[in-house]
């Protein structure tokens, strides 16, 4: 099978690789597929120098074999299915995965390939071997949209680690990919209102257009009604500020976005205390979030929301092209179609 690796920056190369062999409680899934986000185009750029590195960790495709001790349990994905596909490695028993916070498993990510390489999801490729417990069924989905599995299961996470009730106001700080879909999901759970504060004009009218109850630039927060959950999906000082001051008392705001050289902002210590702020940060997801994540796939509620974020579509010869397109701004999603 063809598989991308990213070599050095800027260079990614299609190598020929054997077919992975699957264990008994695996499937092996043949890849429809991967969507491109900030971790691969910082491995293409040279802002997270892991080489050589098959990156690629939002997939989607088709069980092609499945395992004898998965297909024996219930719930099994069965030859055929269209899956979203889990390619984070999780431990499963450090103190965190032991108490259902796998997010922050105490081990590192990514693992070896029999070349040597580095996988980071390995999902620019053919074919990808999981555990069964990682591939979740979403029916007759778009593949498109099944590839947004993982950051769809991120952005629940982050409702959830948020407290998101309906009924609640929201205000998203960004209105970038990860920004929509927090949109999205706020709208499809019954926010009071979803408000996307956001810099960029032509992002705003997008946000507008997608279901937005407003879409205003970080000056005009002070006129509209504040939120009861805030969703920092930038990371930066002046975002995490613009969500202090979307917040209503008694508010939850998420930080969301974030990598490891996001500048240190400062709390505004009194103003958690008197107006009793909750501050939390959302990072990566969990089996319940794919779950749902899953579940709002099958059902194609979220097709129509969904569609716009694609922004474009590319063979796997073509993966250069993807990286390239995905690593400049502004893109919502750069989709790599194995065939
Ligand atoms: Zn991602
Ligand atoms: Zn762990």
């Amino acid at each position: 099978m063809r598989i991308a690796l990213v070599t050095s920056p800027g260079s990614v190369e299609i190598r020929e690789t054997p077919r992975p062999e699957i264990g008994e409680d695996d499937v092996l899934v043949r890849i429809a597929a991967c969507g491109l986000c900030t971790m691969e185009a910082k491995l293409y750029t040279g802002a997270m120098p892991v080489y050589p590195v098959a990156a690629g960790h939002e997939v989607s495709g088709r069980i092609e074999q499945v395992g004898a001790r998965a297909a024996a349990l219930e719930d099994a994905p069965a030859v055929g299915d269209l899956v979203t596909v889990d390619l984070l490695t999780r431990c499963g028993t450090c103190r965190h995965c032991r108490s259902g916070n796998s997010a922050i498993c105490a081990s590192p990510q990514g693992s070896l390939l029999p070349d040597g390489s580095i996988s980071m999801g390995a999902g620019l490729a053919e074919y990808v071997r999981v555990p069964a417990a990682h591939a979740w069924p979403v029916g007759d989905a778009d593949p498109l949209h099944a590839a947004m599995g993982e950051p769809l299961a991120c952005v629940v996470h982050s409702f959830r680690r948020g407290s998101f009730q309906p009924g609640d106001r929201v205000a998203v700080i960004g209105g970038g990919f990860m920004g929509r879909l927090h949109l999205l999901l706020g709208k499809h759970h019954q926010a009071r209102s979803v408000t996307v504060i956001e810099t960029d004009g032509t992002r705003r009218t997008a946000a507008l257009a997608a279901g937005a109850d407003h879409a205003v630039t970080p000056e005009e927060i002070d006129e509209l009604p504040k939120a009861d959950v805030v969703f920092v999906t930038i990371a930066s000082r002046e975002a995490i500020a613009a969500g202090f001051r979307a917040a209503a008392d008694g508010a939850r705001l998420v930080l969301f976005g974030g990598s490891h050289d996001t500048p240190d902002a400062v709390l505004p210590g009194y103003e958690v205390h008197r107006r009793q702020l909750t501050v939390t940060g959302s990072y990566s997801q969990e089996p319940a979030d794919w779950r749902a994540a899953a579940a709002l796939l099958r059902g194609g509620t979220l097709a129509d929301r969904l569609a716009p974020l694609v922004t474009s579509r590319h063979e796997l010869a073509d993966v250069d092209k993807a990286l390239t397109e995905s690593s400049g701004s502004p893109v919502f999603r750069v989709f790599v179609e194995p065939r």
